[in-house]
Parts: C-alpha cells; structure tokens; sequence
C-alpha cells in the first residue's frame, strides 16, 4: 500500500501516519522527523539543512529529492510506504510521479487533512514530541501519562522551536502558498480523498480506514 498524506502543520498527518504505519506494516516516511533526527546527530545534511528548518522555511527540493528518493530505494519500501510532509511542492510532485513511474508503482491513497487555521495554531502550541523517538502528544488532547515524558521510551518531551507562534505563522504561509497548490494537482487523480480533520483522532482515523478498505495493492 502506498499513501501520501497531505495537510498544513499540526493537521494530524504524523499522529495518523504513525497508525497507519502501524496497522498496514509499512515505512513511514517523515522528512521532517529524518531531519530533525539529522540536525541533532550534526550530520552533513543535518548542517545543511538546519537553518530552513528552524525558521519554517522549505528546504530546497534538490535536497529533498535526493534524501527522499535514497529512502524510497530501501528495501522496506518495496511492498508500500507512508509519505508525510513529502511531496511539499508542485515540482516535488512531479519528481515523485516520475520516480513511481520507473519503478512501475502508483500511490493507492492520496489523503488530504482539511482543518482551518484557527484550530492549527491551537493545536502547534499545545504540540510536544518526544525528543528521542519523536512520537508526538498534545497537552490538552492527547496528554503523556507522566508531564513530560514520552509514554514509549521515557524520554524528555520538548516543543519543536519551530511550534513557536512567529514560526508557525511564518510555516502556514509557507503551506498556503507551496504545498495547498498540491490539492488542486492530485484531486484531479481517482485516489484523492478529503478528510475532516478538525475531529477527535479515533474518529480522523476511522475515516481514512474507510476509504482503505477494499483498495487493491
Ligand atoms: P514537518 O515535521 O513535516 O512539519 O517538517 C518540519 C520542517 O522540515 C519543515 O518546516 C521544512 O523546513 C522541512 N521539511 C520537511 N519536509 C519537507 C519537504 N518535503 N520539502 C521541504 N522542506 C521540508
């Protein structure tokens, strides 16, 4: 099974990416949590890439692609994978589509998490993660069961800098002017699905596992 998942910041792709991974035993493939995990092991790429990330803004696609399409040739990925927070532009897209081409593959589901702007910025400051395994929490929804603490590995709980409020505005225009345009390019595609996401997280769940059942891999 291969899924894109599409949405603004704090829409809820990672809390159902991670499930759904899960459930269906497939990679998931978070660009933002592989360079979180790269800037804080001070790789190359983690270097270069660490300023783009703390101030909201878009790493370059020529990075991104490269990254990316090095992780889709993983052996994990041949049976399906999960994308969340790729593709983030209209020319990432493309780069995709002909990626999944030479690989004769197509995307089973392509989910789009609709939610307006007043309940993201709630949401972003309420967000934690877990500065290890990167499981994310909210302090008021989805609360760890020791203050701080991660449920899974016991570490520290932090707010990622770029959740702060200039930095969320800053990475919902982004959004609006880079990533939204993708809507309009994979609706006109039959597995385009939009998903009500200003809901509890059982019930965005049970919608998108509606629309997987019955899809032929
Ligand atoms: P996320 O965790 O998906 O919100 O991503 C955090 C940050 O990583 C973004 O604000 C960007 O700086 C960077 N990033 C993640 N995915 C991409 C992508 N597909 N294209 C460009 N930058 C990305």
């Amino acid at each position: 099974m291969r899924i894109i998942l599409l949405g603004a910041p704090g829409s809820g792709k990672g809390t159902q990416a991670a499930l759904f991974s899960q459930k269906l035993n497939v990679p998931h493939v978070a660009t933002g949590n592989i360079f979180r995990d790269e800037i804080s092991r001070k790789t190359d790429l983690g270097l270069q890439v660490e300023s783009f990330v703390k101030s909201g803004r878009l790493v370059p696609d020529a990075t991104v692609l490269e990254m990316v399409m090095r992780r889709l040739e993983r052996p994990d990925c041949v049976d399906g994978f999960l994308l969340d927070g790729f593709p983030r532009t209209i020319d990432q897209a493309r780069r995709l589509g002909d990626f999944l081409i030479k690989k004769d593959w197509k995307i089973n589901r392509v989910f789009c998490l609709d939610i307006n702007t007043e309940v993201l910025v709630t949401r972003l400051s309420e967000r934690r993660q877990c500065s290890s395994c990167q499981v994310v929490y909210n302090l008021v929804t989805k609360p760890p069961r020791q203050s701080g603490a991660c449920d899974h590995c016991g570490n520290k709980l932090i707010q990622r800098s770029d959740d702060e409020p200039n930095t969320v505005r800053k990475r919902l225009m982004v959004y609006q002017d880079l990533t939204s345009p993708l809507v309009a390019f994979y609706r006109a595609t039959e597995s385009f699905v939009m998903i009500q996401a200003d809901r509890g997280v059982d019930e965005v769940t049970d919608q998108i596992a509606g629309h997987l059942n019955g899809v032929h891999q």
